[in-house]
């Protein structure tokens, strides 16, 4: 998966591209294929799979044998035909997403679970230390579970710093430094192996979390010896709404750290009844409850459609689809507030304008759906799986006739531009 490899640089386009730019684009696109293993509605641009992944076509299928098979027909047999395994199994095929041994991740939970687990865990790992540190403006949940989980560790404290001040923010009482690779917002990247490496000089844990930047830049975890990390799986990887998150825990901690919620499926030995808890070793440890198996199903299939799939041909096609996308922004002297340098960056594009709802509704009323993120920032994704150069060339000429002709003032903009 070319660990430690950074995207190849693209040059940021000044000139609008073309229809023919695009359709050239198109024409040597290593993962055109991948577009018809999807199901989008014909009339839609999805610029908002960096929010809820499209359906692949498999899922569907694979659902109903969960259900009608695994379920219906094997019953409770079908825990030893590979439902029990199913959080290590799928965290193996998580795994190389993400830079990780295919024996450090799980999946099961959500990502919010997942911070609550890893921060708790964390804090306790190191008694002398009594600090959680986070950048203001991050995702919101990663804030709030950060302070339920201060409030469960007597003595533990919660700081939440802008970006410009979290090294000076480092010192010897911090536990864990929480960061969000790639901003939900701005699409801005943290640089993963300088963070990691200030923070483990400081002696704290490194936190990080994914959920935007899995499947859409190239990750290498243990390149960076970072500690711990979660991650959502139905924005980039397509598992479905609320489908199962992952957990990532460095070999080195696994068996040093305890999860606080020490359930049963994290038990030595689950089945024999035990009254006193024992925490199993490896990444079974952090697994609380009963896997649920229906969600777990659509992931597994939509996790097996990235095997062998180049990261770095993932992250080279959005930096193009972005520069699509920048260029019509420039025409429009719009303010874009994601960096121009891929790298520094994950695979959505954002604007701030000051009518960025009603432009929003409006090209969405025109078939391109995109979202709106508080108070005025205008938010497109870009899934290289799924979204041809074509695509994104469309949906930045429907977003030039919208701010062009002020469509967005009309209450009636429903009626659809026609781009040929
Ligand atoms: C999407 C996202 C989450 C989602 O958490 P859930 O527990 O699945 O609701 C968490 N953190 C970040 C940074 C995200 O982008």
């Amino acid at each position: 998966m070319g660990r430690g490899q950074t995207p190849d640089p693209v040059l940021f386009r000044k000139e609008p591209v073309t229809l023919e730019d695009a359709r050239a684009l198109d024409a040597t696109d290593p993962l055109a294929a991948y577009r018809d293993k999807f199901a989008l509605p014909e009339d839609v641009i999805y610029l908002d799979g960096n929010s809820l992944g499209a359906l692949p076509k498999a899922t569907p299928a694979a659902l109903a044998d969960v259900a009608t098979r695994q379920w219906g027909n094997r019953l409770i047999r079908s825990w030893n035909e590979g439902w029990i395994e199913a959080p290590q199994r799928i965290g193996a095929k998580i795994a190389p997403l993400i830079g990780a041994a295919p024996d450090e991740v799980i999946i099961g939970d959500t990502t919010s679970t997942h911070l609550f687990k890893a921060l708790v865990a964390g804090l306790r790992s190191n008694p002398d230390r009594h600090t959680v540190i986070s950048e203001a403006g991050n995702f919101p949940t990663d804030l709030h579970i950060a302070e339920g989980a201060v409030a469960c560790v007597p003595g533990a404290r919660l700081k939440v710093v802008a970006r410009e001040n979290l090294a000076a923010a480092l010192d010897d009482d911090t536990a864990v430094l929480l960061l969000t690779h790639v901003h939900y917002k701005t699409s801005d990247r943290f640089d993963m192996a300088a963070w990691t490496a200030r923070a483990r000089d400081a002696g704290a844990l490194m936190l990080w979390d994914l959920s935007h930047s899995v499947g859409a830049v190239p990750i290498d975890l243990n390149g960076a010896n970072a500690d711990l990390a979660v991650g959502c799986t139905y924005k980039y990887l397509n598992g479905g709404p609320g489908a199962p998150a992952f957990l990532y825990v460095a070999k080195r901690w696994q068996d040093a750290l305890a999860s606080p919620l020490s359930g049963w499926m994290g038990h030595a030995a689950p089945f024999a009844f035990e009254d006193t808890y024992r925490p199993a070793l490896g990444m079974k440890r952090w697994l609380a409850g009963t896997p649920a198996m229906l969600s777990t199903g659509a992931l597994e299939t939509a996790l097996d459609l990235w095997a062998g799939i180049d990261q770095h041909a993932v992250a080279s096609k959005s930096a193009q689809l972005f520069d699509i996308l920048a260029a019509a922004g420039d025409a429009l002297g719009l303010d874009c507030v994601s960096p121009r340098d891929p790298a520094k960056r994950g695979s959505h594009i954002s604007f701030r304008h000051p009518h960025a709802y009603e432009i929003t509704q409006a090209l969405i009323a025109c078939g391109v759906i995109g979202d709106f993120r508080d108070p005025d920032i205008l938010r497109l994704g870009l899934t290289p799986l799924y979204l041809s150069h074509e695509d994104v060339w469309r949906a930045g000429k429907i977003l030039r006739d919208t701010v062009e002709t002020e469509s967005w003032r009309d209450p009636a903009y429903s009626q659809r531009l026609v781009v040929t």
